[in-house]
């Protein structure tokens, strides 16, 4: 009901039905009134040599197609078994006793196919299906959860997932939505061949409502070039931060920062922890919490291995424990990129990455920063955003917010209880 597909894409369909009757139908650039099409996937064991024999065509004929088709496709291992390809037949030929193919299609996936022609001169080339981008609008109110919301009105989970990680990550926490949060979004849905549906392609402009607060995204290019796309709010503010939350992507939050950590096993005395644990299994991946340079990778004591990275005249993180690094000393690294993986060296009674917050030569909690804002638009692109959004912006006030029917449901509110994150 929510989901408005743009008005542009309705079109009278029963004249272009008409017309489509008499036109050719052309399947991968070739008339289906000329060949016939044979489709098949790959099953094991399968090669181009013996899916062409098993069609009658002989070996220093497969050769020959081969060696000319090698420069665009190795047929010889490129082959995945369950991917579906097509052999085409000759109509000009129905009434020959041996029926040999004249082509050979072979789908990579969804999109792309590569076509092996062998009926007169041999050809091979890869194409690409036409993809058009619809935009569509959607838009929720929160009764438990945003999976429930999104799927009541058939809508892609992957909103959720690109609202959740990509646009509000750091201002949202989507496991403690309330009942009552709302949203708002344009994204683009992607078809292939203007028919099959390929799923959700991007998020053009988002708004939430949580807490009180109302958020809005909107998805702009800062930097042509390197293609580089963020979420910004409508003062030009970036919504990601220059930290990552964590330093792993599923992990228990198992130990806060707590300088007044009180250990049975020390006799009870304080034992201040002045990092943040977070759980995982051995082999997890290590993030680098945002970009810097790495000032020491090495074990020592009760630390174990670990790695230490210097963001900037501010700010530096530290990760503990880890069953072995991935970076060394002076290596430059970017947020996300992987750095280690969580062990158990050092002084630790199970898997988990200790992950300390360095502030001005301190250890603080990484939960009670304000962190900074993450690459600032610059004042040049500024005006150019401002301007561009303004449209987009009107067209997301213009939304109206569909109330899906209340019902009387049995649904209890079911907390995580193994997360703890702010
Ligand atoms: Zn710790």
């Amino acid at each position: 009901m929510a989901c408005n597909e743009d008005k542009s894409s309705e079109e009278p369909k029963e004249d272009l039905a008409e017309q489509v009757e008499k036109e050719k139908i052309i399947e991968f650039g070739f008339d289906q009134s000329l060949y016939e099409f044979k489709r098949d996937t790959i099953k094991k064991g399968d090669t181009f040599g013996i899916i062409l024999e098993r069609h009658n065509i002989g070996y220093p004929k497969i050769f020959q197609i081969a060696e000319k088709a090698k420069d665009t496709f190795d047929i010889a291992t490129k082959l995945q078994v369950g991917k579906p390809y097509t052999l085409l037949y000759s109509k000009e030929n129905a009434n020959d006793s041996i029926q040999k193919p004249t082509t050979f299609i072979y789908q990579q996936n969804l999109e792309d196919y590569v076509v092996i022609d062998f009926k007169d001169s041999i050809q091979a080339y890869t194409k690409t299906k036409p993809i058009t981008y619809v935009e569509k609008t959607a838009t929720g109110i929160i009764e438990n959860n945003i999976s429930e919301t999104l799927e009541k009105q058939g809508l892609s989970q992957v909103l959720a997932y690109k609202m959740a990680d990509d646009i509000y990550a750091w201002t949202i926490d989507f496991r403690r939505l309330m009942p009552g949060d709302r949203f708002k979004v344009i994204y683009t849905d992607k078809y292939i061949n203007d028919s099959i549906y390929a799923g959700v392609h991007d998020v053009k402009a988002a708004y939430f409502e949580h807490n009180g607060d109302s958020l809005y995204a909107f998805q702009f290019e800062t930097d042509s070039i390197k293609g580089i796309q963020d979420y910004f709010n409508e003062k030009a503010k970036n919504l990601r931060r220059a930290f990552l939350k964590m330093p792993v992507k599923f992990g228990r939050l198992s130990s806060r920062y707590n300088l007044k950590r009180r250990i049975a096993y020390y006799g009870n005395r304080v034992r201040p922890h002045k990092g943040t644990d977070f759980a995982a299994p051995v082999g997890t991946p290590i993030m680098a919490t945002a970009n810097g340079t790495v000032i020491e990778s090495t074990r020592r004591g009760g630390n174990g291995k670990y790695v230490k990275i210097r963001h900037n005249a501010t700010y530096s993180t530290q990760y503990l424990h880890m069953k072995a690094q991935n970076v060394k000393k002076g290596q430059y690294v970017k947020q996300g990129d992987i750095i280690g993986w969580v062990g158990m060296t050092g002084n630790t009674a199970g898997p988990h990455v200790c992950y300390r917050f360095w502030k001005n030569g301190k250890q603080v909690d990484p939960f009670k920063q304000k962190l900074p804002e993450a690459e600032p638009i610059s004042d040049s692109l500024k005006v150019k955003y401002l301007d561009y959004i303004k449209p987009i912006k009107k067209r997301l006030d213009e939304i109206f917010f569909i109330e899906t029917q209340a019902k009387e449901t049995e649904n209890t509110i079911t907390e995580d209880p193994i997360t703890d994150i702010q």
